[in-house]
């Protein structure tokens, strides 16, 4: 394939600021030991630099873009940017594997079984949190009825749905009235705008009260815009950008127009897209400023909390408790050390470090649906190293590490709870105060 049809085929990665990122990998290979893909496959191929290489002969045009090779290898890219940290060049790997992603996905065609799943579960369900927790109510009746102990039994669906359904977590009945604001509690310090997320909400709503709670808790009244919708995470693991333009556009529409001292989100995988919207809307002229003007008001619940924890709680919860960190807080919004000050913060809890705390459990996005077994090979170290702490509970900060932590316990220890780290707060606060009332 010449240069010139190169340069036609793949826009984004032929533009001189993605190939001066591509310029910044200088081989020396201070990545390898760091990639999670690395020893699973052990090909120079899986690692960052491997990878980086195969993106730079895509983009100078000595590798097809169609190349199966290359795709294979982007597609087994789990995209938690544990390269970054320990690159001492500084390569932006986030922005080369978003251009990776997007050329792979132009240059193939999904089968109808792909493109019909991909259409429902991007654009007509994630976007929607109504569908979502319809689905969320007929998911809690295929538990409660018992059909799913027998498909689980018979092992009858299909690869990608099995490996759906391997992450449904179990459901309680969840309801929350948020269209009014939450007031503050105790001394107000101020307001903040809460991004409930879409599976987060659904799927595991009480974080998200607990969320709200501790917010109150420490004197903010919370608001929770009902214009909201998904961030566009999933989409963009999808390599769907235009469907992600869409949902980020509405998200800023819905937070911008509130008076806020910021826009607070609890999951991490979702907070790294929210503060890069002005990355993603950087070619539109209309919102590229409000963008940039949203993402600099978002933080993590973690973030802002271990700044703003005005009331710490006094109730003791005598816990050992372990913290799996989220990839996409930990290296794509380099938290590190919020989550743990704040599971400090609880009186008598004691945090285990977790062996291995900066290693990928394997959820990656949409990555433990379409690379089920790389993902679930992570999943059974991730287990095995909670195990081994011989911690009572798992504190997250990702819906979907959340998810996936669970289904790791589900055969080995499946008492175990996995909480956000924000329902461990809520409960410390809950031994010494009363029910929070709206
Ligand atoms: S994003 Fe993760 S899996 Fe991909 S190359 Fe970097 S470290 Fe490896
Ligand atoms: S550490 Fe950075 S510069 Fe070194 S090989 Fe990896 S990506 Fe390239």
């Amino acid at each position: 394939m010449s240069s010139a049809a190169t340069m036609i085929d793949i826009p984004l990665m032929t533009t001189a600021e993605y190939q001066a990122k591509l310029e910044q990998c200088i081989h020396c290979g201070m990545c390898l030991e760091a990639c999670p893909t690395y020893p699973v496959f052990g090909t120079e191929m899986d690692s960052p630099r491997g990878r980086i290489a195969l993106m730079r002969g895509v983009a100078e045009g000595e590798i097809p873009a169609d190349d199966p090779t290359f795709k294979t290898h982007i597609d087994r890219c789990l995209g938690c940017l544990a390269c970054e940290p320990a690159c001492p060049s500084g390569v932006d790997y986030r922005v080369l594997i978003e251009g990776a992603r997007q050329t792979v996905e132009q240059h193939r065609t999904p089968g109808p079984i792909e493109r019909l799943v991909r259409w429902i579960g991007l654009r007509q369900l994630m976007p929607h949190l109504g569908r979502l927790r319809l689905m969320a109510a007929l998911m809690l009746l295929y538990q409660w009825s018992g059909a799913q102990f027998v498909v689980r039994r018979l092992g009858v669906l299909p690869p990608t749905l099995a490996a759906m359904e391997a992450i449904l977590p179990p459901l309680t009945p969840h309801r929350r009235d948020d269209r009014k604001p939450f007031p503050a509690r105790g001394q107000r310090r101020g307001r903040v705008a809460f991004l409930r997320g879409c599976i987060q909400e659904a799927f595991l709503g009480q974080a998200n009260d607990a969320t709200i709670r501790v917010l109150q808790r420490n004197g903010y009244e919370v608001l929770v815009p009902q214009l909201q919708t998904c961030c566009g995470a999933a989409q963009i693991h999808a390599g769907d950008e235009h469907a992600a333009k869409a949902l980020a556009r509405a998200n800023i529409d819905a937070f911008l127009a509130l008076d806020v001292d910021a826009v607070i989100c609890n999951a991490g995988g979702c907070g790294m897209v929210l503060k890069d919207y002005g990355h993603l809307l950087h070619d539109d002229a209309n919102y590229r400023a409000r963008a940039h003007m949203f993402s600099s008001t978002v933080q993590d619940v973690t973030e802002f909390l271990a700044a703003h924890l005005h009331t710490p709680p006094t109730g003791s919860l005598p816990l050992r408790v372990t913290y799996v960190d989220s990839c996409h807080l930990r290296n794509g919004q380099r938290v590190v050390n919020q989550p743990r000050a704040l599971l400090r913060a609880i009186p008598g809890l004691e945090l285990i470090e977790l062996a291995h705390a900066d290693r990928c459990c394997g959820s990656a996005g949409t990555y433990n649906i379409t690379q089920p077994s790389t993902a679930n090979t992570l999943l059974a170290d991730k287990t095995a190293d909670i195990l081994a702490t011989g911690a009572d509970a798992v504190a997250v900060t990702n819906t979907g590490c959340h998810l996936q932590v669970i289904a790791g316990l589900r055969q080995a220890k499946p008492n175990l709870p996995v909480l956000h780290i924000v329902e461990l707060l809520d409960r410390a606060y809950a031994t010494t105060e009363p029910k929070v009332r709206r």
